[in-house]
């Protein structure tokens, strides 16, 4: 495997940061993550419109411009001869001598690329089953829409999943209502077929697969409530899944051993699977 490093193509072993840069001591950085499908980024300009509103959000400059970034992923993507799988991008405040203040006026951010082949049949296959979730109380701070590296907590939540044997954590706040999953949004259908996902504003990441899912149900004439839920109406809906770039669309048939429904896949969730790359935009 291959990675790209601040302007070099290395061997993936070999591939390092000094251990004076931001993102490895304050987690003082952004990353994306976005699908190879068929050898096509899916919803590159998603992706890149949410990187740049990360990194102005934190007042960390664009490490080059948004076409040769394009170059490197598509290199990276390239070099790593990845068909199905997925890149992923970090820019971090760059190497400065440890001080919690940013670095001076020109200190150059660092970027690194990764590409890796994830074999579409795992998904498949995990979707064809459901997956189960837990529920953990969301103790993030309160920017979690700025896609930051700093991801102790969605880790922690992570581990208590896969310790529990789920797949999934989601993310419950002070007021009982669920914000999103450890690395995915959150969604449920009611028993009228409407579906119900949580509004973004500070509180939750704006996924671009939640977004994407937007447009395909405007084509398909699905409603959707933007609103917040509780876990007790997500066990109690007709169905509940999940978005990310790595999940696409995945059916939850299971909350806190709770089922969902009849306990298999719902029958909504598995038919916007079918059909998302249908309305994602597939670059060039
Ligand atoms: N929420 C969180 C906390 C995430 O980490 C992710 C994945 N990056 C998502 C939601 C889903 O976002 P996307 O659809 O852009 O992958």
């Amino acid at each position: 495997r291959i990675a790209y490093v601040n302007g070099s193509y290395v061997p993936h072993g070999e591939a390092a940061v000094h251990i004076e840069d931001r993102g490895y001591q304050f987690a003082d950085g952004v990353y994306e993550v976005c699908e190879i499908r068929h050898g096509h980024l899916i919803d590159e300009t998603r992706h890149m419109d949410r990187l740049e509103r990360s990194l102005k959000e934190l007042r960390i400059d664009m490490p080059m411009s948004r076409q040769a970034l394009g170059i490197v992923l598509r290199e990276t993507v390239r070099r790593n001869r990845v068909r199905e799988g997925l890149v992923y991008m970090q820019v971090t405040r760059g190497v400065a001598r440890r001080d919690h203040a940013f670095p001076k006026p020109g200190t150059p951010p660092a970027l690194v690329v990764t590409a890796k082949s994830v074999d579409p049949r795992k998904g498949e296959a995990n979707a064809a089953k459901g997956v189960g979730v837990i529920t953990r109380p969301d103790n993030r701070w309160e920017r979690v829409d700025i896609k930051s590296v700093g991801l102790l907590p969605n880790c922690m939540a992570k581990q208590a999943a896969r310790e529990a044997g789920a797949y999934e954590a989601w993310l419950v706040d002070k007021d009982g209502f669920v914000t999103e999953g450890s690395s995915t949004n959150a969604w449920i259908v009611t028993k009228d077929g409407v579906l119900v996902t949580r509004f973004t504003d500070f509180g939750i990441l704006k996924g671009i697969t939640r977004t994407t899912l937007f447009d395909l149900c405007a084509r398909e004439g699905v409603k959707i409530e933007e609103r917040q839920f509780t876990v007790a109406e997500a066990q109690e809906a007709r169905e509940c899944f999940l978005t990310s770039a790595t999940t696409i669309v995945m059916p939850i048939v299971s909350i806190d051993g709770r089922p969902i429904g009849n306990g298999a896949p719902g029958s909504i969730a598995t038919g916007l699977r079918a059909k998302f790359h249908e309305v994602a935009e597939v670059a060039a």
